[in-house]
């Protein structure tokens, strides 16, 4: 097994921060190196309101919360990533980014330093391509935020030694984690599954079906999500969530079912990130969508009827939710007298719409 003591995160922005704080609440020294000086700072704050804030609600004593902070080293030459035994590279999710960074580090460090990345959907094996030792390259993707979201991807492309992936999902475990392993495929496990929750939404805004709070609250209140897919984009990052759209589109030779929305350009485009930009889908302010917005601009948005019914079966206005149990939905259709859509629940936030279809 590997001994990791010093961990070097690159790219301290949403992710970076969130596993810096991982790490370090777990006795590792972390260096947190960005390109941008502002960004490290950024993420140091927040990791110091985030401990602050459970300090206060007596979920961690001050003297661990200042330990922790102690452990965390801003550092803005790449070069001191080499005293590093593990780098979790989060930066942008652009393949060219990731291979000019494995590139460098695989000259800066030394061949045992295991290198992996937290992309969402890029091949592995591309990332490690031009890396001296691939062996040593895996995809490490932790999830939203990364303090309180348990699944890990340990993701092994072809070059990836067993030794490696078995190494770092014992790490996940020791770390509070849930680690899957799986092969470098777009998308990996859960962003290819959860692709269609998102395009769907996409695409039902784009057709004006209803207003972005009514398509959110439609999945949250009926579906049980705890966000909708929308207001999931938001927090994400719309610049992140469309490249990975964008990438898993192209990895599946430009498959129909994976399209990107031009709706989600324009916010891109037009810089409304989401929660980290202050506005994308939703105006925000602090951890929450400021829903008034959506309201204003649209004075026909009237609170949905929900009603709960017995076996997994949900009612929104006229639209019975059924949670997947075999019956197809033209089949709950007729049983139900009214237009259904089936939902599956793989994971407590990851979902296909399996099919719909009205009476
Ligand atoms: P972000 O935009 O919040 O932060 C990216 C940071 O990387 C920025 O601070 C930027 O300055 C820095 N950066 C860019 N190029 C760099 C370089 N060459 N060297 C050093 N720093 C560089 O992005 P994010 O949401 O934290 O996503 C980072 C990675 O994590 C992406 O690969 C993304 O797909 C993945 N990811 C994101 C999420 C999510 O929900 N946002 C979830 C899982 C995985």
């Amino acid at each position: 097994m590997l001994n990791i003591r010093t961990v070097a995160v690159i790219g301290s922005g949403t992710m970076g921060a969130g596993i810096a704080e991982v790490a370090a609440s777990h006795g590792h020294q972390v260096l947190i190196y960005d390109i941008s000086s502002d960004a490290i700072s950024r993420a140091i704050d927040g990791i110091r309101q985030r401990l602050a804030s459970r300090v206060t609600r007596g979920k961690l004593s001050a003297d661990a919360g200042s330990q922790i902070l102690a452990r965390l080293v801003p550092v803005t030459d790449i070069d001191a990533l080499s005293a590093a035994d593990l780098i979790i590279e989060a930066a942008s999710e652009r393949l060219e980014v990731k291979k000019a960074l494995f590139a460098q580090l695989a000259e800066i460090c030394p061949p045992q330093t295991v290198l992996t990345s937290n992309t969402s959907s890029i091949s592995v094996t591309a990332i490690a391509a031009d890396v001296h030792h691939p062996e040593r390259v895996a995809g490490l993707h932790f999830f939203n935020p990364a303090p309180v979201m348990k699944l890990v991807e340990v993701v092994s492309g072809l070059a990836t030694s067993a030794e490696v992936a078995d190494a770092l999902c014992e790490l996940a475990l020791n770390w509070g984690k849930q680690p899957v392993r799986c092969q470098s495929t777009p998308g990996f496990i859960v962003n290819r599954v959860a692709r269609p929750f998102y395009s769907e939404a996409w695409r039902a805004l784009e057709e004006q079906v209803a207003p972005p709070a009514v398509i959110d609250a439609a999945l949250r209140e009926g579906g049980g999500f705890p966000m909708g897919p929308l207001e999931l984009t938001d927090m994400i990052g719309q610049d992140v969530n469309f490249a990975v759209t964008c990438s898993v589109f192209n990895a599946f030779w430009q498959e129909r079912r994976f399209l990107p929305s031009l709706m989600q350009q324009e916010l891109v485009l037009a810089g409304r990130l989401g929660k980290k930009s202050g506005k994308g889908v939703y105006d925000w302010q602090g951890d929450k969508p400021d829903v008034q917005w959506v309201e204003s601009v649209n004075d026909s948005y009237s609170p949905m009827r929900v009603e709960k019914r017995r076996d997994g079966v949900t009612e929104i206005d006229d639209v019975y939710l059924v949670e997947t149990q075999g019956e197809t939905a033209q089949a709950l259709a007729l049983r139900l007298n009214g237009p259904v859509v089936v939902v599956d629940r793989i994971e407590r936030d990851v979902a296909v719409i399996a099919a719909a279809a009205s009476n």
